[in-house]
């Protein structure tokens, strides 16, 4: 089968863009499956997301192209379904793949009049005005509300609902702001939330005693259920999520969503199931090709498989007003669907608007043929606004990934000019493998690894005591900020990285508690003079456009790089820009032990931040002639 889903025969004998899901109105009910292997399709209808028996049973009618049908005069909105689809003697029971809402669990789907879920005002919900900076903060629903200390109700503890709720406080004191409120005060303008497509390895009958990342992918048109207050049914979910995001909306975030359509959570999948084998990548001797890890990898390249991901992604935007994605494993899709899937955000909502990024690798060699796969090597010839993970400033700043004990700038490793000048260049150009920096996703950590704290304390503290760190950790994780904020491209925070967030030491806590992986309320105020010091890096970044620059120009704006003693480098950036006062740049980083002397070019320099306080250009406060970077410091400087 292989060899003949790969053929243009197959293609052209079944691809089709005929609707494909249930859709319902007072005029009647219409399922559309797309099956094209199958020798008979049963619609099984359920009063029920989960439990009861079969309520009806209607045999599907073929059509042209593998499309199977079943239409009916009666309103069926609220029924649940699912297909009986018997390919080759074999019957699979499944939920529908453009299924839109599902009962407990995702086993079911739903036939759903999508109007009934929609908050009040939603038509007229729309993101907040696009800012000339972009800054990410990537968050996971559970994470946000988890934590006892964070002073939400318990009812909206891990679920959507808590991001709807302003005023909340640490312990509910009344003092220390948290959720919205805490989000609003960073600054950031983006949210990026782990996965909240329907997700498999979290049981829905008791989600509060499961946790997981969610990159396991069941229903991809189906919020997921163990976010909801009530995942038994089917429209509460899809309510709660888009009130979730008409709140982040109305509090100035714009939000990402993370998506995995690179692989599914198993074989046992709709896509699977309706289709065997067509919407996923074999090896010559018919096993499935594993780039992923995850034991499986989605079969982008195929028509009715492109058809699928991109109907997805715009259905998420359309539907629930979703202002981006970030793709998991980029690398493993191939380039055309990501254009096309750019193009058409870009011609639906205007150049640019809807951000797409990813991760441009794989966990390993995929099969898939003939086509260009969007990794490193790809995002030179691609559509120049679709971005990446940026991994050699995050590796440059703090060490590899793959070892602990692997150091960086700030934790003991080299810094020179040379290689300086490409982090703040985004690597964009002739630095790197990006076109400019509208490709690149600056970044120090993310959900995956270390955090940047626990990595500093491996590094940095010989008692490995990962929640109190030293006083070594907290310089460099100070210092470690300041870079990467001087740096080109789009910024990324890790949620919490802003007060020291620590899973105590655990590299990969996907399936750990929610105690290891919740953002501690606690923590942030301990830590509050670190969130300051973030605080001020955002509010002061979005000051300057020699930094925010993602044209092919802003690789010009570095002027210069230059080393002023061993471990301490400088670079002088070009500010020139729409009410800027600052003309030029003054951007240097003692990595050393030394407090070292600096020469300062001709002029009176403005202290923007030094290794202490982000919010140095609040008040006037100015050098001449030459000064000292104290050891561990950062030093931004502005003329
Ligand atoms: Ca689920």
């Amino acid at each position: 089968m292989k060899h003949i889903f790969d053929s243009t025969e197959f293609e052209n004998a079944y691809h089709t863009d005929a609707p494909l899901g249930a859709f319902c109105s007072r005029e009647g009910t219409l399922f559309q499956l797309w099956a094209p292997t199958a020798e008979q399709v049963d619609l099984r209808l359920y009063r029920e997301g989960n439990g009861t028996p079969v309520w009806r049973t209607h045999p599907m009618a073929a059509k042209a192209q593998g499309l199977w049908a079943y239409e009916t005069p009666e309103n069926l909105d609220g029924v649940y379904y699912d297909y009986a689809v018997c390919v080759d003697g074999k019957t699979y029971e499944t939920a529908d793949p453009y299924g839109v809402a599902c009962g407990v669990n995702g086993l079911r789907s739903m036939a759903l009049d999508l109007s009934r879920t929609d908050p009040e005002n939603w038509k007229k919900d729309c993101p907040p005005p696009k800012q000339p900076e972009q800054i990410i903060y990537e968050l996971h629903i559970k994470d946000f509300s988890w934590d006892v200390s964070g002073g939400f109700d318990a009812k909206d503890r891990g679920k959507y609902t808590a991001f709807t709720k302003s005023g909340t406080t640490l312990h509910k004191e009344g003092c220390f702001p948290t959720g919205l409120d805490y989000l609003k005060r960073l600054g950031v303008t983006h949210i990026q939330i782990l996965p909240m497509y329907d997700y498999g390895s979290v049981d829905e009958t008791c989600p509060d005693e499961g946790y997981n990342w969610g990159y396991d992918p069941v229903n991809y048109n189906v919020p997921e259920g163990s976010y909801a207050t009530d995942p038994y049914r089917g429209d509460v979910r899809i309510r709660e999520l888009k009130e979730m995001i008409a709140a982040l909306h109305a509090n100035g975030f714009r939000v990402i969503m993370d998506v995995v359509y690179n692989h599914t959570y198993s074989l046992d999948s709709p896509l699977f199931k309706t289709a065997p084998w067509y919407f996923y990548r074999q090896n010559p001797d018919g096993t499935a090709s594993n780039g992923s890890g995850c034991g499986n990898d989605v079969a982008s390249e195929r028509s009715m498989c492109a058809r699928y991901i991109l109907d997805s992604a715009l259905y998420w935007v359309e539907q629930y007003h979703i202002d981006g994605f970030r793709f998991d494993l980029m690398g493993l899709l191939d380039t055309d669907l990501m254009e096309k899937l750019q193009r058409a955000l870009d011609e639906r909502y205007g150049v640019g608007e809807k951000l797409v990024y990813g991760e441009p690798w794989r966990a390993a060699d995929t099969a898939a043929r003939g086509v260009t796969l969007c990794d490193k090597n790809a995002l030179k010839q691609i559509d120049g606004k679709i971005g990446a993970f940026c991994d050699d400033t995050r590796d440059a700043v703090k060490g590899s990934v793959m070892d602990e004990r692997s150091v960086g700038f700030v934790n003991g490793g080299v810094m020179t000019a040379d290689i300086l000048k490409k982090c703040v260049a985004g690597w964009a150009g002739e630095f790197g493998v990006f076109q400019t920096p509208a490709q690149t996703i600056t970044y120090l950590s993310c959900h995956d690894d270390w955090t940047l704290w626990d990595k500093l304390v491996y590094t940095l503290d010989p008692n490995k005591d990962f929640k109190e760190g030293n006083e070594a950790v907290l310089r460099a994780n100070r210092l470690a900020a300041a870079i990467y904020f001087c740096c080109q491209g789009r910024l990324f925070i890790h949620a919490g990285e802003e007060f020291g967030r620590t899973k105590g030491g655990i590299k990969n806590s996907y399936c750990s508690s929610p105690e290891v992986n919740c953002l501690d309320w606690e923590r942030a105020r301990e830590k509050e003079e670190l969130v300051k010091y973030y605080r001020g890096l955002i509010a002061l970044r979005k000051r300057l456009p020699g930094l925010q620059d993602k044209t092919e120009k802003a690789k010009a704006r570095i002027l210069e790089a230059f080393d002023i003693a061993p471990n301490c480098a400088g670079v002088l950036v070009d500010n020139r820009g729409k009410d800027s006062e600052l003309q030029t740049l003054l951007l240097c980083f003692n990595c050393s032990q030394e407090p070292t002397e600096l020469l300062l070019p001709q002029g009176r320099w403005q202290v923007l931040a030094d290794g202490e306080n982000a919010f140095a250009w609040e008040e006037e406060n100015c050098l001449e002639s030459k000064t000292k970077i104290p050891p561990q410091s950062a030093l931004l400087l502005g003329r």
